[in-house]
């Protein structure tokens, strides 16, 4: 994008700046260039945004629609997503530094979340309950939330909101969209289609501005009913302890030190390629990274070697660029705390058998790169293997038996993801029993698919996102009770 872009934000179907009239940059990470303006929204943005959200939830042509017709909608939006997915592919670049391969491989899947919900949509049913109390006739209806806040990161901002916006609209709910601060511009860009497919306004609204002001005042707003969360530990607390002040319910999806575990019995070759997509892939910054690598010691130092080879070949450069394997880290900050723990490793006894510093060399634009790096001789108790870098770092861990494997995954306070590579079926299914986290690979890494629930255990979150139980996240169930005798209620007593 050469020219410089500015953005207004979406309120009630119309295009505005914020109420104090001030803006933030889009900083490219790659260029290290401001490439928009973004508008900073106040709490008084926030409660314009609520209120209209809430007014298309209660009144007018939302709240009137059938299921179905939620349905058709959220189709067509699918629709226009995939028509747009390259444009929304190249605002995403631009903003969070990820390969284009990657951004444009998200938004052409995207649009399956809205045909996929858009089709649950009427399929919703309530159920009639054969009740133990004589001369009554049960029923349960399920009904939308109200307002849904959803805060999404910088990693796969579209994506993640999809998984979102597209269950609770389905729902019967209405939306205001707090994205990251560092990746604003796509939702606003989203935004735009919401008239196009026919949605009325007030439905889908986003809200930019910063997470500790914009998404603060989003989450303790009055008239929000659920909160949507995904990112890290901190802004995920935050985000739970200010829901509870307004009981309000809240899906929480955060981070995770997920353990890879490649045993002797393995295809080494399939495990290793695995292990590399696993950490890499997106430069580490995806909550679902491979970032333990635990090895079975027989094989140890044969597999350290088969990764190393591999990962030198990574290349780094352009995001937008085709052939690019690695592209640059997001933030700033970013790019200082995986250094800060590239130094922790070292300093606590890990060997860097590969990388462990910022990149150097042609087409690295501002610079903000860091090599694909492996540490060896990593222990589980080390802050490298327990804490989040959201980095291409990876931690490789020794393991004798099969017990010591699972032992040393669980040691985790999170609960995220884990891959186990074996050809030993019996086994994998075992290990797959014993590891506490919410998603398991078994000879294949960060697969994922709207049908399949997504979500963490432990400090990794709260509730699922993904697959048919998820609009009911955004539901709740009315329970009926009508008295078919014509006998009048004795006051006194409980039915
Ligand atoms: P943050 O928690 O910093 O931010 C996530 C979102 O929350 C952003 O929109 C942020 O706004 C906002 N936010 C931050 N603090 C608050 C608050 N107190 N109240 C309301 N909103 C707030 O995460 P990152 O953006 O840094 O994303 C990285 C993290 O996300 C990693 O820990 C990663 O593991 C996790 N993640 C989890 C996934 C999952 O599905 N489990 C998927 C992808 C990422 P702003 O950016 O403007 O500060």
């Amino acid at each position: 994008m050469s020219e410089l872009r500015s953005y207004d934000m979406l309120i009630d179907g119309q295009w505005r700046p914020s109420a104090s009239g001030k803006y933030f940059d889009a900083v490219n990470p790659y260029t290290g260039k401001t490439w928009a303006k973004i508008p900073h929204g106040d709490e008084t943005d926030v409660d314009s945004a609520v209120k209209a959200a809430h007014r298309a939830f209660s009144t007018g042509a939302w709240s009137a629609a059938s299921a179905s017709a939620r349905g058709v909608l959220l189709r067509n939006l699918g629709d226009l997503i995939a028509r747009d997915a390259e444009e929304l592919a190249r605002i995403e670049v631009c903003d969070n530094g990820k390969l284009f391969t990657e951004m444009l491989g998200q938004m052409r899947y995207l649009p399956q979340w809205f045909y996929y919900y858009g089709g649950l949509a009427d399929k919703i049913e309530g159920t009639v309950v054969p009740v133990d109390k004589p001369d009554h006739f049960t029923y349960t209806r399920l009904e939308p939330a109200g307002v849904v806040a959803a805060i999404t990161p910088w990693n796969s901002p579209l994506l993640l909101a999809g998984f979102k916006i597209a269950p609770a609209l389905a729902a019967g709910n209405t939306i205001v969209l707090k994205p990251s601060e560092y990746t604003s511009a796509s939702a606003l860009a989203f935004g735009r289609l919401f008239e196009e497919a026919g949605f009325p306004p007030g439905v889908f609204n986003v809200v930019t501005g910063a997470g500790a002001d914009t998404g603060q005042a989003l989450v303790s707003h009055p008239k929000v009913a659920k909160v949507a969360f995904t990112g890290g530990e901190a802004g995920g607390q935050s985000v739970y302890q200010n829901a509870a002040a307004s009981f309000k319910s809240v899906v929480l999806e955060l981070g995770g030190k997920s353990p890879n575990i490649v045993f002797e019995d393995s295809n080494l070759e399939n495990a290793a390629f695995g292990a590399i997509a696993g950490i890499f892939a997106a430069s580490g910054q995806t909550c679902i990274a491979g970032s333990r690598l635990l090895v079975q010691n027989s094989i140890y130092d044969e597999f350290v070697s088969r990764i190393v080879e591999i990962a030198k070949r990574a290349k780094i450069g352009d995001p937008m660029d085709v052939d690019t394997n690695v592209g640059p880290v997001t933030t700033s900050q970013q790019f200082d705390k995986i250094l800060r723990y590239i130094e922790i490793a070292k300093s606590e006894g890990a060997t860097c058998v590969l990388g462990g510093k910022q990149a150097a060399g042609d087409n690295l634009g501002a610079g903000q790169f860091i090599e694909p790096t492996i540490f060896t001789e990593v222990t589980n108790n080390m802050r490298i293997a327990r804490e989040e870098v959201f980095g291409p770092v990876l931690s490789v861990i020794r393991f004798d038996t099969e017990d010591e494997a699972v032992a040393i995954a669980n040691d985790s306070d999170y609960g995220l993801a884990a891959g186990i590579w074996t050809e030993n079926l019996s086994r994998a299914l075992r290990v797959e029993k014993a590891l506490q986290v919410g998603t398991v690979w078994i000879n294949t890494y960060r697969a994922l698919s709207y049908m399949m629930p997504f979500g963490g255990v432990k400090r990794s979150g709260l509730g699922r996102e993904n697959g048919l139980d998820a609009i009911k996240e955004f539901m709740h169930a009315k329970s009926v009770w009508i008295n078919t005798s014509a006998k009048a209620v004795n006051p006194f007593q409980l039915r």
